[in-house]
This record gives C-alpha cells, sequence and structure tokens, in this order.
C-alpha cells in the first residue's frame, strides 16, 4: 500500500462542485481510500506571459492510500479529468479539473509521462497551503519539510474558504 497526496484544481464550470465531484470519484474507486481532505482554498490562476486572463482557481488536496502504482494512478486521475470534460490546450490554460500526484510514498522518478514529487510544489502556495493542513511534517524529497516551505512561500492571491464541501 502506497500513501498519496493528491492536488486538486479547477477554474471552470462550477470549480468548487468539480472538486466535489473528483472527491466522490476517487472515494468509489475499489483501489483508493481517502485517508484525509483538507480545506478548499481560492487562488489566483497561474498563467503564462501573454495568454488570456483567467478566473481565479479553487484548489485543494487529499490524501489516499493506493495499491494502485504511480502510472495506473495517472490513468484513474487523467479519466476522472476526462469524464469531467477536461480539455486539454495551452500550458495552464484554463480547466474544469486538474489532478496532480503531488507525492507518492518518498519515490522521486522522472519518466515521460510522470515527474515525482510534482513539480512546483516548493513555490505553489494552493499546494502548499492545504498539504500543510493535512501533513505538516511531511518530507518533501529533495526540497524539505512541508510547514517550513509553506511559511516560505508568499501568501499573495490565496484565500481560505472553508471546508471541502
Ligand atoms: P503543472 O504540471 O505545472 O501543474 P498542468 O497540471 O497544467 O501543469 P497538465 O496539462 O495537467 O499540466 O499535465 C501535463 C502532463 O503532466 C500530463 O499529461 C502528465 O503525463 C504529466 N505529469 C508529470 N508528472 C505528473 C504528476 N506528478 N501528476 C500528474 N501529471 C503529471
Ligand atoms: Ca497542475
Ligand atoms: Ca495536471
Amino acid at each position: 500500500m502506497s500513501i498519496v497526496f493528491i492536488g486538486l484544481g479547477s477554474n471552470m464550470q462550477q470549480p468548487r462542485q468539480q472538486l466535489l465531484d473528483a472527491r466522490c470519484a476517487l472515494e468509489q474507486h475499489p483501489q483508493i481510500a481517502l485517508l484525509a481532505v483538507s480545506s478548499l482554498y481560492q487562488s489566483r490562476a497561474m498563467t503564462l506571459p501573454g495568454s488570456q486572463p483567467q478566473a481565479d482557481y479553487i484548489n485543494g488536496v487529499i490524501k489516499l492510500q493506493t495499491e494502485l502504482t504511480p502510472e495506473a494512478l495517472l490513468d484513474v486521475l487523467q479519466s476522472i479529468e476526462n469524464q469531467q470534460g477536461r480539455e486539454r490546450n495551452e500550458r495552464w490554460g484554463a480547466r474544469t479539473l486538474d489532478l496532480d500526484i503531488l507525492l507518492f510514498d518518498d519515490l522521486s522518478l522522472q519518466t515521460e509521462r510522470l515527474i515525482l514529487p510534482h513539480t512546483g510544489i516548493a513555490e505553489r502556495n494552493f499546494v502548499l497551503y492545504p498539504l500543510q493542513q493535512i501533513a505538516p511534517d511531511l518530507r518533501i524529497p529533495g526540497q524539505g519539510q512541508v510547514s517550513e516551505l509553506a511559511a516560505n512561500v508568499s501568501s499573495e492571491g490565496i484565500e481560505l474558504l472553508g471546508d471541502f464541501a
């Protein structure tokens, strides 16, 4: 059994409901058990220079236990994204649902499809704040402890909304 942290984000078509639906889909998967759920946050979109302005995101983090391999879990996450109408256009474009594997046990790997730990954890307040709520003592391989990383990231553009509900 592996312990995994998933980052969830949405900024289209009722983002809060998108996250609730994704949580439900994960909960119902026979090889996944949810262990903890963060609060929800609202955050300003990360955009590439010159791209269209985007609506704010709703973000959260879920801790789960699974017997799936990292690649098989990524398949499950991408099929949930697709079921919820995810279209893959430009990088960091607006989306109905984004599910990233933040950490998979203490694995560090880099393949064509999967980078672990997920890129950018240490710079993203919308990942670190919810992650800190459910795993402050967690160490990100090669980067440090979640509570320290969260204390060092700017709080610009992020707001606590309340329960994942
Ligand atoms: P970012 O990865 O910077 O948050 P993004 O979430 O917008 O950007 P996507 O378009 O959702 O990027 O995903 C692009 C590809 O990233 C996916 O097809 C997937 O193969 C790959 N990927 C690599 N590492 C991971 C990971 N840890 N979790 C999810 N996808 C990953
Ligand atoms: Ca992402
Ligand atoms: Ca993604």
